[in-house]
């Protein structure tokens, strides 16, 4: 019978041994941010009830039109989706458990995401996102904030210039006379609109002017602008955001066509963008969404947020150099088997109790054969717990890269004793 060579379904990527730190890395630093902020970490289920993402997210979006992986659980029919971002079910989670209840929550979650797109650079169908929620607070300075917030983690993860995009979508009202104004304008220009702009005119208008299509820009660049329907209290919003932004020595512009895929934001969008990953170089999105919470049952409350791409963030980072080198092991033990190897292990333990990372030969094999292993190993030390060195009550100690000095040479230390000195060797 011929073997069965099986493959990842298509669009969803493995993550492999060797792209293990750097993934580690951008959450570590970035979950750090947030802590400097007082955000939260909460987790939620990757299904949900298929109307919390067409209530959150919005009918006549792209997700809810043609990306998302919908299916009816077979045991009782309930009709169930694969989360393809997580405000809405973290909105969900928040009403469910009462937790804006006479308070605020900062929140952040990171895991994977599903949308059913056409696979390709920078855009798969399992994807992770690392995103905050900000809940209960109205100002623009939260907004702000949480600007500042992420300014903090691209200088912290080291990606270079990114730039900041942001815009207002005003109020209710204002959309709603900008919206009356789009539609007359696409109207009158009914001849240049593409499929989905003429299935969106009656429905979502706004997000005609979100088209990636290039023959439609002239037309959309010409489009009557929400800038011009707003009323004083969204101008002094969108104001004082800029002030705080401007004050914190941060570089944006505004961009009246930054609407963004989502239903559920008011006020403030963003996001930020890089010109090294080609067309897909959003990094991060994310914007203010005051009904949402209502609209998913709970009591009114505000909250802004944002969603950055792991995948996106990650090879931006491999793209300017800034992916961290760190070795997955610090200490190699060889050993002679039997007794030797007793001793080898129990040494390791000690190692371990101090925080070095150790391997210890599995098996047994010629000291030749363990040492190749050592070295490819990426330890800084070998430590040799052979027969000859403990029946002297020691161990060997050699270094097998630059950087722990000490043991340039190889090196006899006490076995009594050795895990502090070899731990302290590795501090240096
Ligand atoms: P795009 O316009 O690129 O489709 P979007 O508006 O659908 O993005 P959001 O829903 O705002 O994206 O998600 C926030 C971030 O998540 C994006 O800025 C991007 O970095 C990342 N992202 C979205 N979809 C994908 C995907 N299919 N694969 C990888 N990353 C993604
Ligand atoms: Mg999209």
């Amino acid at each position: 019978m011929a073997k069965e060579k099986f493959t990842g379904v298509k669009g969803m990527n493995d993550m492999l041994p060797q792209d293990a730190p750097i993934w580690q890395h951008v959450q570590k630093t970035c979950v750090g941010v947030l802590e400097a902020y007082g955000y939260q970490e909460i987790r939620t289920p990757i299904l949900e009830n298929t109307r919390v993402f067409t209530r959150g997210v919005g009918e006549v979006t792209d997700i809810v039109e043609k990306e998302m992986y919908s299916f009816t659980d077979s045991m009782n029919g309930d009709q169930l989706t694969l989360r393809p971002e997580c405000t809405s079910a973290v909105v969900r989670a928040v009403n469910e458990h009462n937790l804006l209840y006479g308070t605020t929550q900062r929140l952040w979650y990171c895991g994977p995401m599903f949308r059913h797109e056409r696979p390709q650079r920078g855009r798969y169908r399992q994807f992770h996102q690392l995103g905050a929620e900000a809940l209960g607070m109205a100002g623009p300075d939260i907004d702000a904030e949480m600007i500042l917030m992420l300014a903090r983690m691209w200088r912290a993860l080291g990606v270079g210039p990114v730039k900041l995009e942001m815009n207002t979508l005003g109020a209710q009202n204002e959309r709603q006379a900008h919206r009356e104004a789009l539609i007359a304008y696409f109207e009158a220009h009914r001849g240049e609109l593409d499929e989905d702009a003429e299935r969106r005119l009656y429905t979502n208008p706004l997000r005609i002017l979100d088209t990636k299509n290039p023959e439609m820009q002239a037309l959309v660049e010409a489009a009557p602008k929400l800038l011009d329907f707003l009323g004083s209290e969204s101008r002094a919003f969108l104001n004082r955001l800029e002030e705080l932004v401007s004050a914190a020595g941060i570089e944006y512009l505004i961009n009246p066509r930054l609407v963004r895929g989502l239903d559920y934001y008011n006020h403030t969008v963003f996001e930020w963008i890089t010109d090294k990953l080609g067309a897909q170089g959003t990094i991060c999105g994310g914007g203010r969404y005051d009904p949402l919470v209502e609209m998913l049952g709970g009591r009114p409350a505000p909250g802004v947020g944002f969603a950055m791409g792991m995948e996106r963030v990650i090879e931006l980072m491999r793209e300017v150099g800034s992916v961290p080198v760190r070795t997955q092991t610090d200490v190699y033990v060889l050993h002679h088997g039997g007794e030797s190897q007793t001793a080898a292990i129990a040494l390791s333990e000690e190692l371990r109790d101090l925080g070095v990372r150790v391997i210890t030969h599995p098996g047994e094999a010629s000291i030749k054969s363990q040492m190749k292993k050592a070295d490819a190993s990426g330890a800084a030390l070998a430590v040799f717990a052979t027969a000859d060195e403990l029946a002297n009550g020691t161990v060997g100690v050699k270094a097998l890269r630059a950087g722990a000095s000490a043991y340039a040479e190889q090196t006899l230390e006490p076995l009594e004793g050795a895990a502090a000195k070899i731990a302290a060797a590795l501090a240096h």
